[in-house]
């Protein structure tokens, strides 16, 4: 599976490019860091450099502070050691991006996380908050596998929007606040862009603030949005939608909304165990990355021979490409933003 000429090859510290001397999202400290996305998995403090995608620089910064931080527009190269690196969007959250390496002749990508589009879906609805995933052809792809299971299918994300609309509509119109929990970084601004600001004040945690600001000061158009304390009239909360980090469950900064209904947004809600596990009244399945058929739209349209899955269902997926014909293998990395917050949520909330 391995071979001496591998453009990228995993190293203790993570991904590692041999030719170009360069790491991609590496989990130990390195000098130099190629960053898909700031998620805090893939983009973690402690490099001398960066490199990263331009429209990531302020979620970059808002999470890792003063970094030595080169930026390229999507689609431009740089040249490293005789390997042309280019970033492309993959549609997942702000700034995030696929590295695209080619070195004498051969073309690697490796995709970091990405969402694309449902096939019901209008192409042009993608991600509202970020620009939409662009495949890249190459010789070998290097995936990521997080949903990659054939029970992940996402419906059309209006139908999902308005589900989440119809729920916070009749919770208004009976006086509960809603508080919806999701990632602070990428599915909060997600729920801003898709919902109807139209029912109701829009709250935000204080986790969730920053990241706002960032989205905005790139361009992204949110509706607004008040910290809860900056509402004056405390009976408007009645009728508010609340955003906030899944960390908030049972806890003190929850229970001044009283009898609120409260729900989760996350692809893991696709499963009754998950919903069951977080024991709130509504799971809307809500992810960031792409469903069963989305990765295997994706993988086909990179016309790749050799397709290596980073993490997730790794093992299914490589069945599914071996049976395809394509030369599949798996590389065992530190990632998994949000299975980590299923594990967290079943301890918090004891399984
Ligand atoms: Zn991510
Ligand atoms: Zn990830």
């Amino acid at each position: 599976m391995s071979f001496v000429d591998d453009l990228v090859v995993l190293r203790p510290e993570g991904l590692y490019c041999p030719p170009g001397d360069f790491y991609i999202d590496p989990w130990r400290p390195v000098g130099r860091a190629v960053i898909t996305h700031a998620h805090a998995d893939h983009a973690r403090m402690g490099h001398t450099r960066y490199l990263a995608a331009a429209p990531g620089e302020g979620v970059l910064r808002a999470r890792l502070g003063e970094i030595d931080l080169q930026t390229l527009a999507y689609g431009e190269a740089v040249d490293h050691f005789g390997v042309r690196v280019s970033l492309h969007p993959a549609g997942h959250v702000l700034g995030s991006a696929q590295v695209r390496l080619e070195h004498r002749g051969r073309v690697w990508v490796a995709s970091g996380d990405y969402f694309v589009a449902g096939a019901d879906d209008d192409p042009a609805e993608g991600n509202a908050t970020c620009a939409p995933f662009e495949p890249v052809r190459c010789d070998c792809f290097i995936t990521e596998s997080t949903f990659g299971l054939p029970i992940y299918r996402w419906a059309p994300q209006r139908e999902l929007f308005a589900d989440i609309d119809r729920w916070w509509a009749a919770n208004a119109a009976a006086g509960r606040p809603s508080l919806l929990m999701g990632y602070s970084f990428g599915k909060a601004q997600r729920i801003l862009a898709g919902v109807d600001p139209s029912i109701g004040p829009i709250v935000v945690h204080g986790a969730v603030d920053p990241l706002n600001r960032a989205y905005r000061a790139a361009g992204v158009a949110l509706p607004p949005t008040r910290l809860v304390t900056e509402v004056i009239d405390k009976s408007e909360l009645r009728r508010a939608l609340v955003i906030a980090p899944p960390s908030v469950q049972n806890s003190t900064w929850a229970r001044r909304f009283g009898d609120a209904s409260d729900a989760f947004a996350s692809g893991w809600m696709q499963l009754r165990g998950a919903r069951r596990r977080r024991a709130v009244d509504r799971g809307f399945v809500l992810s960031d990355h792409a469903d069963w058929p989305g990765l295997q739209r994706a993988i086909g349209a990179t016309g790749a021979q050799r397709v290596i899955v980073t993490h997730g269902y790794e093992s299914v997926m490589v069945r599914w490409l071996t049976e395809q014909g394509l030369e599949a293998g798996a590389f065992s990395t530190e990632y998994g933003d949000e299975k980590e917050e299923v594990a967290e949520s079943m301890t918090t909330v004891g399984a």
